[in-house]
């Protein structure tokens, strides 16, 4: 869903190479001296002191955009999983019902031959429907249909699915979203500099490329991208940006069907409803009214055949990763070689382990926690995030600009936090779907439907809290402000991030401001609009919220001045959340260790004090690096900063840091008018 992103610590962890399975996680430590670059002084830029030799030794892989310890970490997670579905694969009568549904949509996966075979026979059926739309009243039948093949998500001109109410958080209500657009983002379609023009020139000439795969004569498919590309600017213009997506007022309102059919006359909704199996819902959240106004006026003025068109180019899109390689390759050539600068594509198993983990992932997840996440570390991981709230909780208690009013609610909202550890209580039952071993684009098309039934059967119920949202072997965390939970799933609980061999410094310095980050995020511009129960509602005296913003202001700023490429800075609004996070969860971090270590001697290892461990620790979960062309794509999408930026932002605010590396004032790892928010 579109509606609200939940606020995660690293953005689309992308992966790499070597080609063999693994029967075991390697073991890297969470602190590695090999990685620091000597030459570089810890108080001008910390991040190259204690990540510059990182990149010499893990070079960006042929087939990535970026590579960092975190998308390394998913690489091997991703290896020792190949090899489990490789075992899974083989049709034994042992099998369980889960281990067969993950083998066989693995080795459907890897069937190039099938697939090959097949060519674009999986999308026959659909094209044959928009063969024959006969007027746009057969529209709402259609999309519903495509929607519900294809994912609620929104490439069809608008996203559709359920989500918890801003105003009753115990409820789950249906909420129609903006969608669309092709391009990564709406800002593509209206930036008028010189490579966003460029950029929209390549993409027009994907879409007649893809349009030509299905059979399409050139200069007629170039003509057809045209119009699929004035149609998608249209909504583009229509749509939010996306600092205006992260103010959740924004994309709150909640009206009654006939409101929504008020909005989108020429839309037949009741026979959308019938097409996705859905009893009309009461009340809908429309997250943005303008875009479906939009939509109406497009429908009116666009002509059948230009529906068609569109329609027929997002079959195509949202399909082709299940189609032959011819299909694939226009695919890669444009998402990944020219928008993000991949050299070449990833092998076929790692796309394969991606779709299980995609389609299948609390079964894979399944395996990979029995196999590789311990009570132990389980234990270890939670009385770590205990220690943090204490932390966070002493500092509530002390904070002078606030009011005993605001402390209160925010105490309440703190000892409201639900921590999820390592994986589901309850696991996701799969046992409806269907997977067959030959049949690639049908099991991804049954594990769509059966996760936009799951979805849609949400509307009108209690929401679940237990439930997850990222699978056991991401190697990524999030918090989520309308549940108030904070979720690390098993793949971020492992070295080199989080290393029970390792002493307490670097385990502080990394996973603690891991932990510490999630916890901010229920408290960053956007999660405190949130209150305990995760209800959108204001919880702050007038006095106070002047003050955070007032603290959130000076982060912002600081952030502004950073360069991502070339001339693009920082879009800081965007990026304030996550600042914020980053800032508050190493100063979280920083305070428990101290608290926790607090009746031991901690002694210098190789050279290094305890403290200076902390923050080398704590800079080594970013080392890393990405292409030119991905960073232009993060400076418009990505709400965190770039890396460097993510440890050199948060040292320069702090002066336990200054004090650690003996940094003076001026020295540009010192800010004169140092930030702090929490
Ligand atoms: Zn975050």
């Amino acid at each position: 869903m579109r509606a609200l992103a939940v606020s995660l610590v690293f953005f689309a962890p992308l992966l790499a190479a070597q080609d063999r399975p693994l029967t075991a996680l390697p073991y890297t430590p969470s602190l590695e001296l090999k990685f620091l670059d000597r030459s570089a002084d810890p108080c001008v830029d910390f991040y190259r002191f204690a990540c510059g030799s990182w990149n010499k030794l893990n070079p960006i892989p042929p087939d990535q955009a970026r590579w960092n310890v975190y998308s390394k970490l998913t690489n091997e997670n991703m290896q020792y999983l190949w090899g489990l579905l490789e075992e899974y694969a083989k049709p034994t009568p042992g099998r369980t019902p889960n281990q067969q549904k993950i083998g066989d949509y693995f080795a459907a996966c890897m069937n190039e031959a099938a697939i090959e075979k097949a060519g674009s026979e999986p999308l026959e059926a659909d094209l044959k429907e928009i063969a024959a739309l006969k007027d746009t009243a057969g529209l709402a039948t259609l999309l519903g249909r495509l929607h519900f093949e294809s994912g609620l998500g929104g490439s069809f001109l608008f996203g559709f699915g359920s989500n918890q109410d801003f105003a009753d958080s115990e409820q789950v209500i249906a909420f129609a979203d903006a969608g669309g657009l092709g391009l990564p983002d709406r800002d593509y379609y209206t930036k008028t500099d010189a490579k966003s023009q460029e950029t929209r020139q390549r993409y027009v000439e994907h879409i007649a490329r893809m349009l030509e795969l299905l059979g399409d004569r050139p200069p007629a498919a170039s003509t057809e991208a045209g119009t699929v590309m004035a149609i998608e600017t249209d909504l583009a213009k229509a749509s939010l940006t996306r600092v205006e997506l992260r103010d959740p007022y924004n994309l709150f309102h909640k009206l009654p069907q006939a409101d929504l059919e008020k909005l989108t006359p020429r839309f037949d909704w009741p026979r959308y409803w019938q097409a996705i199996g859905l009893a009309a819902p009461a009340v809908i959240n429309v997250t943005e009214p303008a875009f479906y106004k939009e939509v109406e006026k497009l429908i009116e003025t666009r002509p059948l055949a230009d529906w068609k068109v569109y329609l027929r180019w997002h079959l195509v899109h949202s399909r082709a990763r299940y189609l032959g390689k011819a299909f694939v390759t226009a695919d890669f050539d444009f998402y990944s070689k020219y928008l993000r600068g991949v050299k070449e594509m990833e092998p076929r198993w790692k796309r394969c382990v991606r779709r299980v983990d995609r389609d299948l992932g609390e079964a894979l997840g399944q395996v990979f926690v029995e196999k590789t996440f311990t009570p132990e570390t389980k234990a270890s991981a939670v009385a770590m995030t205990r220690e943090i709230e204490k932390t966070m909780e002493a500092d509530l208690h002390q904070i002078a600009w606030m009011s005993d009013a605001t402390r209160q609610k925010a105490l309440e909202k703190l000892h409201t936090v639900v921590n999820k550890i390592g994986y589901p209580d309850k696991w996701r039952d799969y046992s409806s779907v269907v997977i067959k071993p030959d049949d690639y684009a049908g099991d991804a098309e049954r594990c769509d439907a059966f996760e936009n039934r799951r979805q849609l059967d949400k509307i009108g119920k209690p929401v679940d809290r237990a439930e997850w949202g990222m699978t056991p072997p991401t190697v990524n965390a999030y918090y989520d402000p309308q549940m108030n939970d904070i979720n690390f799933p098993a793949g971020v609980l492992e070295p080199p991030l989080y290393d029970p061999k390792m002493d307490d410094a670097p385990n502080y310095g990394n996973t603690g401001a891991t932990i510490g980050h999630e916890l901010t995020h229920g408290f960053d511009d956007e999660g405190r609009q949130f209150d305990a129960k995760g209800n959108l509602k204001d919880w702050w005296t007038k006095q106070d919220a002047d003050a955070f913003v007032a603290r959130a202001a000076c982060v912002s700023t600081q952030y502004a001045g950073y360069t991502v490429i070339d001339d693009i800075k920082i879009n800081s609004k965007l990026t304030l959340g996550e600042d914020v996070a980053d800032l508050g969860g190493t100063m979280l971090a920083y305070v428990a260790w101290k608290d926790a270590t607090k009746d031991r001697k901690l002694e210098p290892i190789d050279g290094f004090t305890p403290d200076q461990r902390f923050f080398i620790g704590m800079a080594q979960w970013a080392c890393g690096d990405e292409r030119a062309a991905n960073k232009r794509l993060h400076a418009l999408t990505d709400p965190h900063s770039p890396d460097e930026y993510r440890i050199d932002g948060v040292v320069s605010n702090m002066p336990e840091f200054a004090k650690a590396f003996s940094c003076k004032t001026g020295q540009p790892m010192v800010r004169a008018n140092a930030c702090r928010v929490w």
